[in-house]
């Protein structure tokens, strides 16, 4: 974070309407993201902020958004544009923005895949604001010519990196190319490397950076620690470590959506055995299952009515539920990034967190892997039961010590661009001539009702 970055919402010229809407949310001052994101935006620049989800990056391209907004009467088509990976996530940021423009009408519009078209229709018809979406639906209805981008002023890529990764790279460039020129691009991601930069190379235009990831990535509050077990110890190790912890709202990771599924049904019959552990809310969530089941066990975890989830990666991801007590990675997740992002559902905005890994004999250099990329050794957890046996594949940190880890090379390294960027930028179609700067006294817009 920049040393000038103001340290309360109040140095930030907000108007008053929003600072009612941010007392009312109980945001008493911006998280790091927020303190550098929201000048910038309200500046007009395009930016590439790195940071994960919990860290308030919804807000930190929300308030500035909502702060320049024409109102409805005077501009019906939608203004911004915010897309993400998932509908979940596109449910939160929809309920965020609904939370922050509190006072101040604001039609936003969430559209995804999952629910209903013809709703998502009539709502654009009645004039959007801001228009929330996952890419394939949003060009879909842009395809249909229900959804227009000729009046945007500001397109947010929310969890770039995530988008990539679920493949929606072509609908994201066909949507992109189709918005205004002049507009103004966010670009947020937990990660920035490769195909992300290349994106965020081609279309954003003189984009301010913020790295606010790695001090984020260790989080200190989030306890991170390892078990040594075999494939076959596993479910036996993750009743003993349930029953130990006992903990207040767990998420539980696999792999596969079959394997989140069977992982489930034994955990059931394995709970109801132990009288610590009976009754406990235990369910699931994974891709094979409706949009409306999704969505009940995501209010179900809001509510405190589930206390374990077994989840996978692309589900679990969209999850922000600052209850979340513990993460258990019963499968090593994949990628570093997948570890970064299962971990983050715990220890959100500042509260304590802890998460386990299972790690099998021959998975030794994934957790190595991990390590490097968050910069930080994980703890030997007590509970794992193959104490005497060493992992087959030594992790890195047993033959070297972590030293300088990627995360800690400079940030203009970091954000540097490789090869592939450089030649991708050259053919890139953005040839910007002027930025358009929205006015900062157009926050003035932002009044309240008229008193009935
Ligand atoms: P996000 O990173 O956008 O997913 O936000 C994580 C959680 O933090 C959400 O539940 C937000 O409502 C909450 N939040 C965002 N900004 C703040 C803030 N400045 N103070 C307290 N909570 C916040």
């Amino acid at each position: 974070m920049e040393s000038n970055a103001p340290e309360s919402f109040d140095q930030m010229h907000l108007s008053r309407i929003m600072l009612a809407a941010l007392a009312k949310a109980g945001y008493e001052k911006p998280s790091p993201i927020q303190a550098a994101l929201i000048p910038k935006a309200l500046e007009g620049y395009d930016v590439i902020g790195q940071a994960r989800t919990g860290t308030g990056k919804t807000a930190s391209f929300a308030i500035p958004i909502l702060e320049q907004l024409d109102p409805l009467s005077q501009q019906t088509l939608p203004q911004a544009l915010v897309l993400v990976p998932t509908r979940e996530l596109a449910t939160q940021v929809h309920g965020e923005f609904e939370k922050l423009a509190y006072g101040c009408p604001t039609s936003i519009v969430a559209i995804c895949g999952g629910r209903r078209m013809d709703e998502q229709i009539r709502k654009l018809r009645q004039g959007a604001q801001v228009v929330v979406g996952t890419p394939g639906r949003v060009l879909d209805l842009v395809e249909r010519r229900e959804l227009r981008l000729g009046s945007l002023w500001c397109v947010v890529l929310d969890e770039a990196d995530r988008m990539l990764d679920i493949g929606f790279r072509p609908d994201i460039e066909r949507i992109l190319r189709r918005c205004p020129e002049t507009r103004q691009t966010l670009f947020l991601s937990a990660t920035l490397a490769g195909e992300t930069q290349t994106l965020a190379d081609r279309y954003l235009f003189e984009p301010e950076r913020i790295d606010c990831s790695r001090k984020e990535i260790s989080v200190e509050t989030i306890e991170q620690r390892y078990l040594a077990v075999e494939p076959r110890d596993k479910l036996a190790v993750l009743v003993k470590l349930l029953e130990r912890e006992q903990p207040p709202q767990a998420i539980i990771f696999c792999r596969t959506k079959l394997g989140t599924a069977k992982l489930h049904r034994k955990l059931e019959q394995e709970l109801s055995r132990f009288p610590a552990m009976r009754g406990v809310g235990l369910e699931t969530i994974h891709g094979n299952m409706s949009q409306s089941q999704r969505d009940r066990v995501f209010q179900r975890l809001r509510e405190g009515k589930i206390r374990l989830l077994v989840a996978t990666d692309v589900v679990g991801r969209g999850i922000d539920v600052s209850t979340i007590s513990h993460i258990i990675n019963f499968d090593i997740p994949q990628d570093c990034d997948d570890y970064v992002h299962r971990v983050g559902r715990t220890g959100r905005m500042g509260r304590e967190g802890i998460a386990f890994t299972f790690v099998a004999r021959d998975e030794g250099n994934r957790l190595s892997e991990i390590e490097w990329r968050i910069n930080r050794q994980l703890q030997r957890d007590p509970l794992t039961p193959s104490n005497d046996r060493p992992l087959v594949t030594p992790r890195v940190s047993e033959m070297v010590p972590v030293a300088v880890a990627p995360e800690s090379w400079p940030a203009t390294q970091l954000l540097g661009g490789d090869q592939e960027g450089a030649q991708d930028q050259q053919e890139a179609p953005r040839k910007r001539l002027f930025r358009s700067r929205r006015s900062l006294s157009s926050k003035q817009k932002r009044q309240p009702p008229p008193s009935p």
